[in-house]
């Protein structure tokens, strides 16, 4: 269902705007993303912008779930700690590139749908939690790579501790309506290398690391 649909998303908002990767074309060929959103909005799941999901959250724009995607640099052998399950498509592509997604939603209605999205599915390498996830997850850390789908005021704490030295954080920092898209590396000497990428647009990280309810 919705093949030439997806297809026309690849080929002209994720190819055309530069991701070339193939495995990451492969994984947003392969998801349908129609499972991720409410029936009532199956005709727009393809379409470039973000879409409710319901509880006043989204899926993101398909290309700022690749780009962010890109920027992560997922290996096979990744354990990658992923908050903000949101609908759980970010999941599903992730969990195609990675060997475990980790991933952990504060909204616990949300949680249990995407847990219903991602069943649609043949992936199986994930564990989703409810709960704050600016403190991450102690019990399988450290991680490779760990991704924030949501607007941080700055990057928590208990994130970056909870990182592999070698290891990549993509997070959207700024201000509870705009932010940039930060990369951090931690280094060989547990420094962090710092690197913007873009301006984007996320809901509000809400938590205790992040922002205020
Ligand atoms: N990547 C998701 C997708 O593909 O559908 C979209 C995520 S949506 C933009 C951001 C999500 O972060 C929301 O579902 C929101 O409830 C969640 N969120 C906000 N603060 C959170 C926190 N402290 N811990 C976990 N999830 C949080």
């Amino acid at each position: 269902m919705f093949d030439t649909q997806r297809s026309c998303m690849v080929k002209e908002q994720i190819i055309s705007r530069g991701i070339h990767e193939k495995r990451i074309i492969d994984a947003f060929m392969k998801i349908e993303r129609h499972f991720f959103v409410p029936e009532a909005l199956f005709s727009q799941a393809y379409g470039d912008f973000p879409l409710p999901i319901g509880n006043g959250q989204t899926i993101s724009q398909p290309y700022m779930v690749a780009i962010m995607t890109k920027l992560l640099d997922v290996k096979d052998e990744d354990s990658v700690l992923e908050i903000g399950t949101g609908s759980g498509y970010q999941t599903a592509i992730l969990c195609l590139l990675a060997k475990k997604v980790y991933s952990i939603e504060r909204e616990k209605e949300l949680s249990y749908q995407a847990s219903l999205n991602l069943r649609k599915t043949d992936i199986r390498n994930f564990i989703l939690l409810v709960g704050d996830g600016t403190l991450g997850w102690n019990k399988y850390a450290p991680y490779d790579k760990i991704i924030v789908t949501a607007g941080a005021p700055c990057v928590p704490e208990s994130l970056l501790e909870q990182l592999k030295v070698n290891g990549r954080i993509v997070i959207p920092v700024g201000d509870r309506h705009s932010q940039e898209l930060l990369i951090l590396d931690k280094l060989d000497n547990n420094e962090l290398r710092e690197n913007k990428t873009c301006p984007c647009r996320f809901v509000p990280l809400v938590g205790k690391e992040g922002w205020e309810d």
